[in-house]
């Protein structure tokens, strides 16, 4: 049995900060199916803003560590602190679960593991959850690049 981290979305749950539900990919599917996951969930954003749709989001600018990333809405206001805090959560509760994957939405500055949008530029970057995860010494993968070394 493989133990899963993965973020909300990739499960078709309605967390979104466009409000849509995507559902669960074929591949992503095939690999619950395959190896009788365990699988947890987690979504920073909505619990932070308990709502979807939901104002969006991006990186202030793109530092080296978590503790200097920003992370505005699209009018440059700073999000609530209590974002952060929740990707610290988030991050603790992952590392307790001791995962053999961790799976995260690309793109969001949240859970984004190889382009995040940096003050409307995309950029090579990772998310303030991907990047505390990576610090705290785990890999990350994404919907597209799970099943890949
Ligand atoms: Fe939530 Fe992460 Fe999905 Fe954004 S990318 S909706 S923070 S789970």
């Amino acid at each position: 049995m493989m133990k899963i981290a993965i973020s909300s979305c990739l499960l078709g749950l309605p967390c979104r900060y466009d409000g849509k539900v995507v559902p669960v990919s074929s591949e992503l599917q095939a690999l619950f199916d395959d190896s009788h996951s365990e699988i947890i969930a987690f979504c920073p954003e909505f619990a932070t803003f308990k709502s979807s749709p939901r104002l969006p989001i991006r990186l202030a600018a793109l530092p080296e560590f978590a503790k200097e990333y920003r992370i505005e809405f699209h009018d440059g206001l700073s999000v609530p602190e209590q974002l952060e805090k929740e990707c610290k959560m988030a991050t603790k509760s992952i590392l307790s679960f001791t995962p053999d994957m961790v799976i995260l939405k690309d793109g969001s500055p949240v859970c984004g593991t190889t382009k995040v949008d940096v003050a409307g530029v995309w950029k090579e970057g990772q998310g303030l959850l991907a990047q505390l995860l990576y610090e705290a010494g785990f890999t990350t993968k994404n919907e597209e690049n799970f099943s890949e070394d």
